[in-house]
């Protein structure tokens, strides 16, 4: 009898340490939770750095290495196929050599033990596997405003408007491009005229929709320009025969089978005016928050953070030992420090916004940059003729040659090196 039990005890033993796999303790485990760019990034950068390490990656979605940026070009047919925007596969990464696991959710982190406890989506399997060392690279999931009718907001909103709604969309992940690459909307309404909403508005324009974008800033693409050139591209968008609705705030948006309604309350010269307006289709363009609730929760909150965005130094390593935190989900605390400069200070201009001589030159700078960024991508080019391009750049530049802020020498080696970046591009 007692022989009978210690066998028994033995083989609990073995099946607790097979479920927890892998169990090659000679060989180094990096596990990587979430596979878009971060984690896909981290996985190849690893395997390329180190071909003896074991490298096992979690991803709740069926595809990894998802280019979120390209969905525009798809809606307004520059790419045909919503799949070239795949730069990575899972049989790819396989034949590297990385252990992933696609449709799986890490559902729970043991840190102290160094274990994560996965879910198979796909058929509720539970397992549990042990790392040396982690990486978080959760991303981020778009914001969701508190106005959905019918959406329980305790209990993952972003999972119910995906799975529930069909004229409430969201732009982010494969499967919602997938439901956006397919409207033949006559109508469509964005909320939310930064670049992602700003990128859609014009895509959806291209293809002949009739599309409104609603905003509760003054103007689209605040965040990003000047009031000057926020004007040129508001012009060209009505050229267009896009509408803005600026100053403009949804306060409610429902569905019904047909249409999607919107609630807005717009202030129009100090006048609060409400007024509902129905469209095929609206899609959130609001903003993206960390996906890290969870995993902060699981640290017992010794994973250090600042609103949810987890805090790494410049090694993106977190407050815990043998954990990092990479992409959407991650920030590197930069110290603005006048007389000792970082090493990021070096490599990024803007790390010296905090002194109040340089900010001006910053703002110039950064809006330079998002020109720069955005000529080379489709939105500006298709929105601007070259010439108002050329206008607003040259115009950057004589307020940038003009400003008689006082220098630093730091300052003068930055100002020599963005007024040849300025030249050239002139
Ligand atoms: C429409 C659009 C256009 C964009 N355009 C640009 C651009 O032009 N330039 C630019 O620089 N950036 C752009 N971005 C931003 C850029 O896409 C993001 O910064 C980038 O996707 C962040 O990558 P990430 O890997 O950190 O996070 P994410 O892309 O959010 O990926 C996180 C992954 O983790 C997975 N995951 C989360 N939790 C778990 C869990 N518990 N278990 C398993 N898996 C999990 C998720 O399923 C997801 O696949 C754009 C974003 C969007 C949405």
């Amino acid at each position: 009898m007692g022989c009978g039990s210690g066998q028994q005890a033995i083989q609990e033993d073995i099946q607790k340490q097979e479920q927890i796999y892998p169990i090659k303790l000679h060989q180094e485990t990096i596990a990587i939770i979430g596979c878009t760019h971060a984690g896909t990034t981290a996985a190849i950068s690893l395997r390329n750095l180190n071909k003896n390490v074991r490298i096992i990656v979690f991803e709740k979605n069926p595809a990894v290495a998802f280019l979120n940026c390209g969905i525009h070009l798809v809606i307004n047919k520059t790419c045909d196929d919503l799949n070239k925007l795949f730069y990575n596969s899972p049989n790819k990464m396989k034949s590297l050599g990385i252990d992933i696991h696609e449709c799986t959710s890490i559902e729970g982190v043991d840190f102290k033990a160094k274990q994560l406890n996965a879910v198979n989506l796909l058929n509720q399997e539970k397992s549990s596997y042990q790392y040396d060392k982690l990486i978080i690279s959760t991303g981020s999931n778009p914001v969701i405003p508190p106005i959905i009718q019918g959406l329980d907001y305790k209990n993952d909103p972003v999972r119910q408007l995906r799975a529930d709604y069909k004229r409430i969309l969201l732009c982010k992940t494969y499967q919602d491009a997938q439901r956006l690459i397919k409207l033949s909307a006559e109508k469509v309404c964005i909320i939310g005229s930064g670049h992602i909403g700003m990128e859609l508005v014009w895509s959806f324009n291209s293809i002949g929709s009739k599309v409104t974008v609603v905003d509760h800033g003054h103007h689209i693409l605040a965040k990003y320009f000047d009031i000057e050139y926020v004007n040129i591209l508001e012009q060209e968008c009505r050229k267009l025969g896009i509408e803005i609705s600026s100053n403009s705030k949804v306060i409610k948006l429902s569905e019904n089978e047909h249409k999607a309604s919107v609630l807005i309350q717009r202030t129009v010269e100090g006048v609060v005016k409400t007024l509902n307006a129905e469209f095929d289709y609206v899609i959130i363009c609001a903003g993206f928050i960390p996906n890290t609730e969870n995993i902060i929760q699981w640290s017992e909150n010794t994973l250090v953070n600042m609103n949810k965005i987890i805090v790494v130094d410049k090694q993106q390593r977190t407050s815990i030992e043998n954990v990092y935190a990479i992409g959407d989900c991650a920030t590197c605390l930069i110290k603005y420090c006048k007389s000792k400069r970082t090493s990021h200070s070096r490599h990024r201009p803007c790390a010296k916004a905090s002194q109040p001589h340089t900010k001006p030159l910053i703002r110039i700078y950064r809006q330079w940059a998002r020109i720069k960024h955005m000529a080379s991508n489709s939105l500006i080019i298709h929105l601007l003729q070259p010439a108002q391009l050329t206008q607003m750049r040259r115009k950057l530049y004589n307020m940038w040659a003009e400003s008689s802020s006082p220098t630093t020498s730091g300052a003068d080696t930055a100002r020599r090196k963005w007024t040849r970046l300025f030249k050239s591009k002139n």
